[in-house]
């Protein structure tokens, strides 16, 4: 018998019951392990004979308080959650010495360091995350968000502590750990296309309408909320980690729980891998759904074995990863899941005040006929209500509306509850956070800075992310860095050879971090996952697929491309040990325009080629760019004059090129071709 049968039994939560089995000196692992039935004989006795093995132990008051507030529909917050009376604590203080860096900065006020970074932009300040800020401005911009900013005062003084005085109500205020409750986990099905994702929504979305007897007819509001024992669980309508890492790039971290499905026919595939390391850049808890065990060809154990691995066991195996069989055409399993999604929950204790202005995030928004824009946002902090002040982004607006994921209007919206809203002036992005504001004077005059910093910032360059080049520049030197690298490469073999050789560096001050690894040419997700988790990006014998470039440029991510492994490890090496010449040593010695193509060799296709300027060689290095976007960089594999290799081709001569691993020309791409001239480097 697992310790989460068992808790049930005993109507206590797992947590309770592992405090209890501690106390009986009864050595388990987790909720998932395993008790023996002298064991669960013992617990048996120890709870009936009425002896609460400590206070945590206690069975009975659980079923109440793992209730979360919902958006006015399931189960009402516990008596205890509104503490109407109780003050708002004072404004939060933070002493510091001198200045602070813009990220710990960031930290302090619970925003993103690029939000930050705009908004300094905003003061006419350009900062970088690294970069110390005067103490002055620190604390004006504190202030806006409800901060007090002190400087260390020297211990010779004996003058009173000054009492700070409550000017407004703080907005960024850390909640109070006894004002927090239990709310629903939210939930993001990731996974290989076609093994199941929108499938697993819809049944259960499904499973609760026919439980459900209010009704309703089920509203679209980007996530919705299933009731399962008595408790709530979120789960957010857009499945895939495209879109998981895309709220994360904005900022919005909503996701509690990923489950990655896979089809139980088909197991673990290319982007069932990279829905993993996605699921673990961001940190999030990861379980498993296999789905399609109806079908006859289904291997649950195959899918655990490929599981295991990746480096994620199974529960059942001795891991931590819950592994759940289902079948989202049959239904099998489903009630299983939810279950375990729930057992997650309350090992993860996930807890918000919802005694205070709300904030959360857009995860979608649009301009609906007959409402205007519509925002549908997951409330994260606090509780939304009719007639709030809110911004959004550069918008604001007072809450005319609340829908929910039932079609019924509510009054409310608690943490972790979804509800479109009605009244903002503007349709805001998705990913944007929104926050309830003391009035709308207020919320107007947040509304417009943000448009003034976005302004200023789209004047400026681009967000400034990690780069190889400053890795250890700007910075302490007592300070441990963490380099965030994806690493793509041509096939497998490179891939696992280069990660070895990286594997090997030894850095005292940086530690290396490879947030994703595959095979294949650079994609949108790849730039959209390195903005998210401040990685750089490098590739090895591969290409950026077309509009990669112009992302990485709005996201300000670092791509490196290269074609030799040694130059690639060297360069990460140096960086890491503080050794990088960021100066390139290449100098362009021609370039070659492609006129025709040849599809007629195996080994790749040909570009017919004018040589437009300077001179080509066989031994130069090569780029391709396609209207100024450079899709890919390595070495030649053939250069011909007519039927013959040729060393060297001239201005004016025309000639076919095959490049290494690259077939995708189109005419008019510009080969250019360029050599490396070495530097001494300084050692
Ligand atoms: P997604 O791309 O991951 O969202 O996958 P879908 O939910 O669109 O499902 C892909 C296909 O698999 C559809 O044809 C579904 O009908 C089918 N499918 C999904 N779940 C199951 C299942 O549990 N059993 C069977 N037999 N088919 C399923």
């Amino acid at each position: 018998m697992r310790v989460h049968e068992l808790a049930k039994e005993l109507d206590m939560t797992s947590k309770e019951l592992l405090a209890l089995l501690k106390d009986l000196s009864i050595e388990v692992k987790s909720h998932a392990s395993s008790l023996t039935e002298e064991q669960a004989g013992q617990v048996r006795a120890r709870v009936s004979g009425g002896e609460p093995a400590r206070e945590a132990a206690s069975p009975v008051k659980t079923k109440t308080e793992a209730r979360a507030p919902s958006g006015g529909t399931a189960a009402p917050p516990p008596v205890e959650a509104e503490p109407e009376a109780e003050p708002e604590p004072g404004p939060r203080t933070l002493v510091v010495k001198g200045s602070v860096v813009v990220k710990d900065l960031a930290e302090a006020l619970d925003m993103k360091p690029n939000q930050l970074i705009a908004e300094l932009m905003g003061m006419n300040i350009f900062a970088s995350i690294n970069e110390k800020l005067d103490f002055k401005v620190a604390k004006e911009i504190s202030e806006k968000h409800g901060l007090t900013l002190e400087q260390e005062k020297k211990p010779v003084e004996r003058k009173p502590a000054p009492v700070t005085k409550p000017e407004t109500v703080p907005r960024a205020e850390t909640d109070r750990p006894e004002d927090l409750l239990p709310r629903p986990p939210v939930v993001t099905f990731l996974g290989h296309v076609d093994h199941g994702k929108t499938s697993l929504l819809d049944r259960i979305r499904k499973s609760r309408i026919v439980d459900s007897e209010s009704g309703g007819i089920s509203q679209h509001v980007g996530a919705y909320t299933v009731e399962h024992n008595d408790q709530l669980i979120t789960f957010i309508d857009t499945p895939g980690h495209a879109a998981f890492t895309n709220m994360r790039a904005r900022g919005a971290n909503l996701t509690d729980i990923a489950i990655i499905v896979i089809a139980a026919d088909d197991g673990i595939m290319a982007q069932t891998r990279e829905a993993i390391q996605h699921a673990q850049a961001a940190g999030v808890t990861i379980m498993a759904a296999i789905n399609k065990i109806d079908l006859p060809n289904a291997q649950v154990d195959r899918v655990k074995q490929q599981l295991q691995q990746e480096g994620l066991a199974p529960e059942d195996w001795g891991g931590d990863i819950i592994c759940c069989p289902v079948s989202a055409a049959s239904g099998e399993g489903i009630d299983h899941l939810l279950e375990m999604i729930l057992l997650q929950a309350e090992v993860l204790e996930l807890k918000a005040k919802p005694n205070r202005p709300a904030m959360g995030f857009v995860v979608e928004a649009k301009l609906e006929q007959g409402m205007g824009p519509t925002a549908n946002v997951l409330v994260k902090k606090g509780t939304l209500k009719l007639g709030d002040a809110i911004v959004c982004g550069p918008h604001w607006g007072r809450v005319k509306a609340l829908i929910n994921d039932r079609g019924n209007k509510v009054r409310t919206a608690g943490p972790s509850i979804p509800v479109k809203c009605l009244g903002l002036n503007n349709v805001p992005e998705a990913g944007a956070e929104f926050l309830a504001c003391g009035n709308d004077r207020e919320a107007r005059a947040i509304a417009e800075e943000r448009t003034n910093a976005a302004r200023l910032s789209q004047l400026g360059s681009t967000p400034r992310r990690a780069s190889l080049d400053d890795l250890l520049r700007e910075t302490d030197a007592t300070e441990r860095h963490k380099l965030s690298l994806i690493l793509k490469t041509d096939v497998q073999g490179t891939l696992e050879a280069i990660q070895q050789s990286l594997s090997e560096i030894k850095s005292d001050k940086v530690t290396l971090n490879t947030i994703l690894s595959g095979v294949g040419n650079i994609t949108e997700n790849d730039v959209i996952l390195a903005s998210a988790s401040n990685a750089i990006i490098v590739g090895f014998h591969v290409a950026k697929e077309s509009g990669v470039n112009a992302i990485a440029r709005r996201e300000g991510v670092e791509i490196r491309l290269y074609s030799i492994i040694y130059e690639l490890v060297d360069d990460i090496r140096q960086a890491m040990t503080g050794l990088l010449q960021p100066v390139s040593h290449e100098k362009v010695i021609g370039q070659a325009e492609v006129r025709q193509i040849f599809d007629i060799s195996k080994k790749g296709k040909i570009a017919g080629c004018m040589t437009i300027k300077g001179r080509i060689t066989a031994r130069a290095r090569t780029r391709v760019k396609r209207r100024n976007e450079i899709l890919y960089e390595g070495s030649v594999s053939s250069l011909k004059r007519f039927q013959n290799d040729a060393a060297e081709v001239r201005e004016g001569q025309e000639c076919g090129i095959r490049l290494d691993n690259f077939s995708d020309f189109e005419t008019g791409d510009i080969i250019e071709f360029y050599e490396l001239e070495h530097v001494a480097q300084e050692l």
